[in-house]
């Protein structure tokens, strides 16, 4: 069925909860297939939707959409048959809250003055409610609830005549993070935000007029497709490639790059490198730092799976105390966090973990996850292994305490359900039940990172999560107050 046209205020809280992964693909045989297995590779950052548009050798566009996993709806040869062409662009969607419907998966797709137009956000933007009253105020007829489609309408009502222009009029309009991928006839383009929040890899295979490019979310995309990386997209970047090779341009000025940091803490693949630097290796030397930082007799080091692992072998090396796979993780649920209800996201901890008990009972358990945020999973597991016959159970986490929302990509509920918000570390360790809790500091993940310790005056990420320095205005948050009151007043707005 055809979406219906909407001219209905914004559901703002749409807007939010979106993670997502972009892949982009130029001049490459079956660059439907392609993008099918770079979105494959990039799973873990959305699981609820994918889409490819992919531009066929005559010049037309072609697209599949579908709700579900990328092998679901990519897995038919027919699908596949429909999506012919040397280029292509695609999507992978993770949105808990707001509408789970076919019309607000992407790559967005309209037809312009200059032709055909393909768009994928990964992100999420701080001043789309704001943009989409006025757009609608002009006669704009939004046609899903993303925040992404904001885009397609400046673009759209842009004075500028190249596609290009017109991009850039519209980014410099918009708010908040993003890493978008977007095909025309004669391009793939590529843009990251001035602070570069979300990240945007470009890869390579071959050379010379058969070489092809790929722009993917991560580099764990680029080897599935046999991509050799060449560079990240740079924060405030803007890549054109076309027949004639890449060109680059800059046009937002300079700023302090604000990278993301939770995408080394938990949601980067740990196979990918990000910014240059291995999130795998990363997580290990974070887990170094929480052991030298909260140390604690014990027998054995015991991660929460699969996202624990890494940070778990770092503090087991430092502390020299046995690493055991003392849970083990059912692969075939989704994660716990996609469910919707409290109740059913009790189960979906039971349904995906269970205890090794060999490896636990009468045991002093260190426990290792990378991050507490509504306390749920710490809460079960603790339960899980005390059942299990450990002795003690202490939890330590990679990450510093989850005290703020994000708004710009991460999935994070809003500040009354995060633990941490409301809790001190104390209090949280009895409300999870285990007989010490400790958090990595900030100094420490920035140790972790090559850095000496967070400095404030330039941190280098975006750490909001963890401070409530958010860097990027909340322009659409400022203007409900009754939201946020605590965050607003927090950061003095
Ligand atoms: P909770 O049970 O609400 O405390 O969530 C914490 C668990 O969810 C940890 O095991 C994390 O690995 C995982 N997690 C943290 N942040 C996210 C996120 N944004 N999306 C999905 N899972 C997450």
């Amino acid at each position: 069925m055809q979406p219906l046209l909407s001219t209905q205020p914004w559901d703002e809280d749409d807007g939010f909860h979106e993670e997502c992964g972009v892949f982009g693909v130029w001049n490459a045989t079956d660059a439907a297939a392609l993008t099918a297995l770079g979105l494959h590779a990039l799973q873990h950052r959305g699981q609820e939707a994918s889409g490819i548009v992919a531009l066929s050798e005559k010049g037309s566009f072609n697209a599949h959409r579908g709700l579900g996993l990328v092998g679901d709806i990519f897995g038919d040869a027919k699908v596949m048959a429909g999506l012919k062409g040397r280029s292509a662009v695609g999507h992978n969607r993770y949105a808990t809250t707001g509408e789970t419907a076919l019309r607000n998966v992407q790559p967005l797709f309209a037809d312009f003055e200059f032709g055909g137009l393909a768009v994928a956000h990964n992100g999420n933007l701080t001043n789309a409610a704001q943009l989409k009253r006025a757009l609608v105020r002009r006669g704009c007829l939004f046609q899903s609830t993303t925040d992404s489609e904001v885009f397609v309408h400046l673009i759209a009502i842009s004075l500028y005549s190249n596609v290009v222009d017109r991009l850039i009029d519209a980014l410099k309009q918009v708010q908040g993070a993003y890493s978008l991928v977007a095909l025309h006839d004669g391009a793939l383009i590529g843009a990251r935000d001035p602070l570069g929040v979300r990240p945007l890899v470009l890869g390579r295979f071959g050379v010379g007029e058969g070489g092809a490019y790929v722009l993917a979310s991560e580099t764990c995309a680029l080897d599935i497709v046999g991509a050799e990386f060449v560079r990240d997209i740079e924060p405030g970047e803007i890549v054109i490639i076309d027949n004639d090779g890449l060109r680059s341009m800059k046009p937002f000025g300079r700023s302090q790059s604000r990278f993301c940091i939770f995408e080394y803490i938990y949601f980067a693949r740990p196979d990918s490198v990000v910014e240059g630097t291995p999130v795998y290796e990363t997580r290990k030397r974070i887990g170094g730092e929480l052991a030298r930082e909260s140390h604690v007799a014990a027998d054995v080091v015991v991660p929460v799976p699969d996202s624990g692992v890494p940070a778990a072998m770092g503090y087991a090396a430092e502390a020299g105390i046995p690493f055991e796979l003392g849970i083990i993780r059912n692969h075939y649920v989704g994660r716990t966090f996609i469910e919707p209800t409290d109740q059913i996201r009790h189960l979906g901890v039971k349904l995906k973990h269970s205890a090794n008990r060999p490896m636990i009972e009468g045991r002093r358990v260190i426990l290792v996850d990378d991050s507490i945020v509504r306390g749920t999973t710490s809460k079960k597991i603790v339960e899980m292994v005390r059942q299990a016959g450990a002795k003690e159970v202490h939890m330590r986490i990679s990450s510093p305490p989850t005290t703020h929302s994000c708004f710009y990509g991460i999935d994070t509920p809003e500040r009354e359900k995060l633990l941490a918000a409301n809790h001190d570390v104390e209090e949280m360790a009895r409300i999870i039940g285990a007989d010490s809790l400790a958090f990595i500091s900030l100094d420490g993940m920035y140790r972790a990172l090559g850095r000496p310790g967070r400095d404030a005056a330039n941190p280098g990420y975006c750490d909001a999560c963890f401070t409530g320095d958010y860097a990027i205005p909340l322009t659409d948050l400022t203007g409900h107050p009754e939201r946020a009151p605590a965050l607003l007043a927090a950061n003095g707005q």
